[in-house]
This record gives C-alpha cells, sequence and structure tokens, in this order.
C-alpha cells in the first residue's frame, strides 16, 4: 500500500492525527494507496512553515520566482509518463486524455504564469504635480481548493498565479484524486522551490478543507469544485472579508444551428458531451437543436456517440474510462432513472458497463442521450456531471436563448453557426462567462475564465487572477 504524505515545510509529513482515508482505483475498485485525513493541526503546521518563508518567497526578485517555476514546469516534463499514469489510474480517465490534456496543459499553467507575471505591469495616473501609482503585491499565505476531474490541470491552474505573485500556499487536491498533486511536490522539491512556500495539505472537505477556509490567516480562498460546496465556503470566508475566487459547477447548452458546419458540429458536439467521462465542468450537457436539423442531427449524433468505446482506461483506444467513483456513478445513475421517471426517452446508453478483465468491478457507464424532456426538469436543470447528455429542439433565435439561459447556472455555452451576424447576437445575449463559437475547450490562457450567476464569482487566467492573488495599493505623491 502506497501512503501519500502531506508536504509542509518542504518535508514529507504523517497526518497529526494518525487517521487515513483510503484512495481507490476507479477502474477496477481496489484501494492502491491512502492519504493523510489532515485536520485543524496539520493546516495550522502548514501556515507556520508559509509564514517563515513568506519574507524569503515574497522578497526575491520576479526573475528569480519566474526561474524556480521554469525548473519545476521542466521537471514536470521530465516526468511527463509518471504523471499521466498517476492521473489515469486515479481518477479513471483513459491515459490517451491525461497524455494529451490534462499533463499538458499543467505544464502550461506552470509555464505561462512563470513567464506571465514578469509582464505584470501595475498603473499609473498623473496629474499637476501629483503622480498615483498603483501597486500589486502579494496577499501573504492564500488557499488553494481543487476538485477531482482535472487534477494536476485544476490545481496547477490555481497554485502556478498564487505563486508567481509571490505568495505561499496551502494547497488542498481532492481526497479522491490526490496523487498527481504528491508526485508534483516531489518535482518541486528538485527543482529549488524554497521550503514552506508551497504545503500540500490531503485530506475531505469537511476537515482539511474547512480548516484551511477557517483560518484567520489565510486571508484569500481560491476555490474550484461544487455550487453547494462554494455556496458553504462563501458563507465561512466572507464574514471574516477574505477575497475570494468561487469556479463552481455548470449546465451548459450546445446550440447548434441549422447552418452551421454538420460534421465538424457533430464530432465536437460528442467531444463535448463526452469527454473526461463528461466529467469537466465545461461540458456541454444540454444539446439544443434548431427543429429543421434535429433529425438529422440526433441519427448523426447517436452513430457517432454509439462508436464510442468504454473500458480500461489503459488500453489504447478506450474513449470513455471510469467515473471517479462508486458514489459518483451512483449518482450518475440516479439522473439516468430520474430523467425517465421524468418523461425522457434514452436513445443510447443508460446502463452500467462492467468491462471483461481487471475492470469487472470498475465504475463505468454508457455514454448516455436522452430527448423528450422539457427545459425546466430537474434532469435539465441540475448539474449531473457525467455521461449524460439530453437533446432538445427550438424554432429560433430567441427560443435558443430562452432555453440556453433558462438555468441558475452561467459558466460556457457553445454556439454552432456560419451565419456571422447570428454568432455575434447570440454570444451577446448569452448569460455565461465564456462562449465558444464554433469550437469548444479552445483554451488561450490570457483570456478571463470563470462563470457568471450560481456558477462561481470572479475570473481566473490572465492577468485577471495575478489581480486577485494580489493586493492593490494606491500611492499618491505630490511634488
Ligand atoms: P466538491 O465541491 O465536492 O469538492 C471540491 C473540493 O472542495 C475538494 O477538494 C473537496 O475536498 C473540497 N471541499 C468539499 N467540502 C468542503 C468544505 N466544506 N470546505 C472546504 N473545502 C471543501 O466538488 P467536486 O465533486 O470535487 O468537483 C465537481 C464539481 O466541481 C462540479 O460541480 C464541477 O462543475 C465543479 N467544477 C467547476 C470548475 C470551474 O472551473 N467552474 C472546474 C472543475 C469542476
Amino acid at each position: 500500500m502506497n501512503n501519500l504524505l502531506n508536504y509542509i515545510a518542504g518535508t514529507w509529513q504523517e497526518p497529526s492525527n494518525g487517521l487515513w482515508l483510503d484512495n481507490p482505483e476507479p477502474a477496477t475498485g481496489e484501494i492502491f494507496s491512502r492519504i493523510p485525513d489532515s485536520g485543524e493541526q496539520d493546516i495550522q503546521m502548514a501556515v507556520e512553515s508559509a509564514k517563515k518563508a513568506f519574507p524569503i518567497w515574497s522578497g526575491m526578485s520576479v526573475e528569480e520566482r519566474s526561474r524556480i517555476m521554469l525548473n519545476i514546469a521542466q521537471g514536470m516534463k521530465d516526468a511527463f509518463d509518471a504523471l499521466a499514469e498517476a492521473e489515469s489510474k486515479d481518477q479513471g480517465k483513459p491515459l490517451s486524455l491525461s497524455r494529451v490534456m490534462d499533463i499538458p496543459r499543467a505544464i502550461q499553467n506552470i509555464e505561462f504564469f512563470a513567464t506571465e507575471i514578469i509582464h505584470f505591469a501595475s498603473e499609473s495616473h498623473g496629474g499637476k504635480g501629483v503622480v498615483n501609482y498603483t501597486v500589486h503585491a502579494p496577499i501573504g499565505i492564500v488557499g488553494c481548493i481543487s476538485p477531482w476531474n482535472l487534477p494536476l490541470y485544476l490545481f496547477t491552474w490555481k497554485i502556478a498565479p498564487a505563486l508567481a505573485t509571490g505568495n505561499c500556499v496551502i494547497a488542498k487536491p481532492s481526497e479522491l484524486t490526490p496523487f498527481t498533486a504528491t508526485l508534483f511536490a516531489e518535482i518541486c522539491m528538485k527543482a529549488g522551490l524554497p521550503d514552506g512556500v508551497l504545503n500540500i495539505v490531503h485530506g475531505s472537505g469537511l476537515q482539511a478543507g474547512s480548516a484551511i477556509v477557517a483560518h484567520p490567516e489565510i486571508t484569500a480562498i481560491s476555490f474550484t469544485g461544487g455550487t453547494v460546496t462554494g455556496r458553504h465556503i462563501a458563507s465561512i470566508a466572507a464574514p471574516m472579508f477574505k477575497k475570494l475566487s468561487l469556479e463552481l459547477g455548470g449546465k451548459n447548452p450546445s446550440i447548434i444551428f441549422a447552418d452551421c458546419d454538420f460534421e465538424e458540429t457533430v464530432t465536437q458536439a460528442v467531444r463535448s458531451a463526452f469527454t473526461n467521462q463528461g466529467e469537466i465542468c465545461l461540458c456541454g450537457s444540454r444539446i439544443l437543436i434548431e427543429e429543421s436539423l434535429y433529425e438529422k442531427f440526433r441519427d448523426a449524433f447517436i452513430e457517432k456517440v454509439q462508436q464510442l468505446k468504454v473500458g480500461d482506461p489503459f488500453e489504447a483506444g478506450t474513449n470513455i474510462g471510469a467515473l471517479v467513483s462508486k458514489a459518483h456513478m451512483e449518482k450518475v445513475m440516479s439522473y439516468i432513472e430520474l430523467a425517465q421517471e421524468e418523461g425522457g426517452t434514452i436513445l443510447c446508453g443508460g446502463k452500467i458497463v462492467s468491462p471483461e478483465g481487471r475492470c469487472k468491478n470498475g465504475w463505468f457507464i454508457e455514454p448516455t442521450v436522452i430527448e423528450g424532456l422539457n427545459n425546466s426538469c430537474r434532469t435539465n436543470q441540475e448539474e449531473i456531471f457525467g455521461p449524460v447528455v439530453t437533446l432538445q429542439s427550438f424554432s429560433n433565435e430567441e427560443e435558443a436563448l430562452l432555453l440556453a439561459n433558462g438555468t441558475r447556472y452561467g459558466l460556457a455555452a457553445n454556439v454552432w453557426t456560419q451565419h456571422l451576424g447570428r454568432a455575434h447576437r447570440m454570444a451577446n445575449a448569452l448569460e455565461f462567462g465564456i462562449v465558444w463559437v464554433n469550437c469548444w475547450l479552445l483554451r488561450d490562457l490570457r483570456t478571463p475564465f470563470g462563470g457568471m450567476k450560481d456558477s462561481g464569482v470572479g475570473r481566473e487566467g490572465g492577468f485577471e487572477v495575478l489581480r486577485f492573488f494580489t493586493e492593490t495599493k494606491n500611492v499618491c505623491v505630490k511634488f
């Protein structure tokens, strides 16, 4: 059994309370490692170590910090295969996906913010006999809490800008996917990151996560996870006047007009629906199709979905791996049942899969497509976060917008049309923080990332996140 440890003050630490959590492999259901079930004492140790490290790290020039972060990125490139394999074993996603998406993107996160910080300028406002200049100073100790769906990808997406801006970090990966964060700590040690600058504490949300959120010396919280958790975190952190960035759930529409590039749209709609088993906050799970194209699109879509291979994440050719946990698999299955109770018809999928061989006890579900539901039912309103999508039709732009915006979420929408004016009209009226036109998950890290409505507060990415991780001070000088 592999015991993963906390990384505090540059050293490996067992949990203070001596308690551990089991960590199973989703594809087999077998427990392959254990992680510390950390609590307040471990978070306190991490805070003490971060306090010692803060003057050293924040006192370095941006070039020095950047150089160390680029060493980390190089260490990740050297450990590429190990990281990709660990991610798939821990999360259940196909190894091919870890290799083309998760690990390259995690490396890119570190490289991007290591270099972006060099170009982060502050503003100056001149007047008669007066000059104002604005300083963006590190906050101090910040908390980064990340989810299980894109483990290292989202872990580094927070940590990289937090470190680049000179903060010391207390980070907690999801207890369901702790593995690559631990490998990342090893890489940081070798790359020359000073002790205590980054502290990784494992454990449950209720214990370790809550202790981070409630700690008075951790003055900013960057959280990615579910909307309900985000609301709870806000209720603790907001009265303490902590800076808060919340990246929460989604129920994203893929809006398909009859004038779309048909083949490309079908291919990308399948990708947007089922990549990572549908466990991406940006997945298009409500597919809205213009009436005149509905049947043609539905048939072509189903044909492609039926070609997706569900099975062992480590087998070449697997498109859909295991769901992250048994509890999550059961939750997704309960939504498939609910959809039928609500009057939906399953066009394909809908069942648990038990692959032959080593994965027979793993947590797999067929890619599932449902039609015949209205927009207000629970299936179309609640985030399922699995390989389940619904199809609905609309008659014109106005109705497409009503359906698309008719949810409490506002994370990402994708629109498929060849009509330039329509594309812009839709983008303008969609109540989502991210709108993709004729593409999906095409990311430029300089752009703002985040959701409206119940999908979150604040934006990550680009200079937005560097502002989040700094305190802004204006200095006014009369001369
Ligand atoms: P979750 O909210 O259960 O957990 C996320 C993280 O928060 C985990 O590390 C967990 O241990 C921790 N946590 C849980 N309760 C906590 C508490 N009371 N205090 C402090 N920390 C706590 O979410 P999840 O199930 O891991 O992830 C799935 C959700 O994440 C989905 O809703 C998905 O849409 C969302 N998500 C959003 C984005 C985005 O960028 N908007 C990206 C990925 C995932």
